[in-house]
């Protein structure tokens, strides 16, 4: 028996705030940071009587989710309230979607090296996600508690996986693309130190090779993804330890302690809740028209991965190439426009990613700011390709470019910039090179190859780097000899 290997089944529901101006039911502000109990109102209250009103926005985003997670959005969808007393509910009940969710069977694929993938990427089941209402936050005074009901009523979308996972860091790339998805298309900032992420895993071990599950053990209370982990970290080895040491693991809820780093059993299933779900009747069912999904369907981005993949196969970049791009939306779209302006794809994703991107930082200007267009960068691109300008030119034109927005190629003609191929003139700057370094020149006839680059420099210098290097070289090679 101890020799057996044990396997960790990770399934993970993800709660995220909707970007939404107003509450869920009501016109009270979906705003982070106001002082406590100032956005609130009969509805969100739950005052008897007060009725509330859908906020179509949030319905929005959770089709638009649904449709980023490659969900079913079925025809006929409702809410229903899910009973319990708790503090930090004063209407007794949440507005949730039990039975018949807005979205449902998708999935989710991301990159990770690692056990349940292939060729680095992992693909995993998404069972569900649906609309609900957030409730009231309590804090602990010394003497007393309080609550704030300001966030009581803020839609809330929540994301259920299949207990597919199979590691922790599995579950947090996850996390990782999962927000990153949503951020991309607006449904919310997924700002974690702003509540607005939050997640509970269901995670339980079983022996390699078995089929059926082992008893499902809930842990709460992670404020981070890098909690998650954590927890998922220090969890997995207790119940493995549990079960080699004869144990039967019974299915529990756990809090994790992200001080101490451990988790501790928070109720058992026994005191499990009977929330006595049942249709809210208030509110109308919601059966979106073909019209209002297109409208939503409209709103779907470009998934991260499907760009970095795009990026390697249009433009034949390299995978760091395609990953800055994936991240960097804007810079990505100055790099397409400059593709089409007829510049090489590889030398402009260079001068993007080294020279923009490092402008940008140099002189702190946002991405949508840069002084000249993407057609210029095509054109100094050209003018480098074409051996109009020396690479070390450019650079130059560059900077001018960076501080006027002119165009490369009048810069070039105001600055007398031009690469000089004109052989005669070229032979002048190594006639005057030659005689000016007559120890190297002598080194050179004496069959010192490497004396040529000493000379080869001089031209550059007396030439401020027009010369064309290939040129002055085949030229110096004549002359010296020659004489
Ligand atoms: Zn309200």
């Amino acid at each position: 028996m101890s020799a057996m290997e044990y396997e960790p089944v990770i399934g993970l529901e993800t709660h995220v705030q909707l970007k939404t101006r107003t509450k869920m039911w009501c016109a009270c502000a979906n705003e982070y940071g106001s002082p406590p109990n100032t956005q609130v109102c009969p509805v969100c209250l739950g005052f008897p009587g007060a009725l509330p009103v859908a906020n179509e926005e949030a319905l929005r985003l959770t089709v638009l989710t649904g449709l980023l997670l490659h969900c079913e959005i079925p025809s006929f969808a409702k809410f229903d309230r899910k009973n319990y007393f708790y503090p930090d509910s004063s209407k007794n009940y949440q507005v949730t979607q039990f039975d018949r969710p807005s979205t449902k069977n998708g999935w989710i694929e991301f990159e990770f090296d690692g056990e349940g993938s292939a060729d680095g990427i992992a693909k995993i089941n998404i069972t569900r996600a649906h609309l609900e209402e957030d409730v009231g936050k309590s804090t602990h005074f010394d003497r007393h508690s309080g609550v704030d009901f300001n966030r009581a009523g803020v839609p809330l979308l929540e994301i259920v996986s299949e207990p597919e996972l199979r590691s922790s860091e599995m579950t947090y790339a996850y996390l990782k693309t999962l927000t990153q998805i949503l951020a991309r298309a607006g449904v919310s900032d997924c700002d974690l130190e702003k509540g607005m992420v939050r997640c509970d895993v269901n995670v339980s071990v079983r022996p390699k090779g078995e089929p059926r599950l082992g008893a499902k053990i809930e842990i709460k209370n992670m404020n981070s993804f890098s909690g998650v982990r954590r927890a998922l970290e220090y969890e997995i080895p207790r119940q493995i330890a549990a079960l080699k040491r004869g144990e039967t693991l019974r299915q529990e809820t756990r809090r994790w302690d992200d001080e101490s780093g451990i988790t501790e059993p928070m109720r058992s299933k026994e005191d499990a809740h009977d929330y006595r779900y049942f249709p809210e009747p208030d509110l109308m069912p919601f059966a979106p028209t073909e019209d209002w999904l297109s409208s939503v369907r409209a709103r779907v981005p470009e998934l991260p991965l499907d760009r970095k993949r795009r990026f390697m196969h249009d433009y034949g970049l390299p995978d760091g190439d395609a990953e800055f791009f994936r991240h960097n939306i804007e810079l990505g779209a100055f790099f397409e426009e400059a593709v089409k302006g007829g510049g090489a794809a590889k030398p402009l994703a260079n001068w993007v990613i080294n020279n923009i991107t490092g402008s940008l930082a140099a002189h702190s200007t946002p991405a949508d700011k840069i002084p000249f267009t993407p057609a210029h960068l095509s054109e100094l691109t050209n003018l480098t390709g074409s051996g109009k300008i020396s690479s070390k030119i450019a650079q130059e034109v560059y900077a001018v470019m960076w501080e006027t927005g002119e165009a490369p190629t009048s810069i070039v003609n105001r600055l007398g910039l031009l690469q000089v191929s004109d052989t005669g003139a070229v032979e002048e700057f190594c006639r005057q090179a030659i005689a000016a370094l007559p120890g190297p020149a002598d080194d050179y006839r004496k069959g010192k190859v490497a004396a040529l680059n000493a000379i080869k420099g001089q031209v550059m210098k007396l030439s401020k780097g027009k010369v064309n290097p290939q040129l002055a070289g085949e030229l110096l090679e004549k002359l010296l000899r020659g004489s």
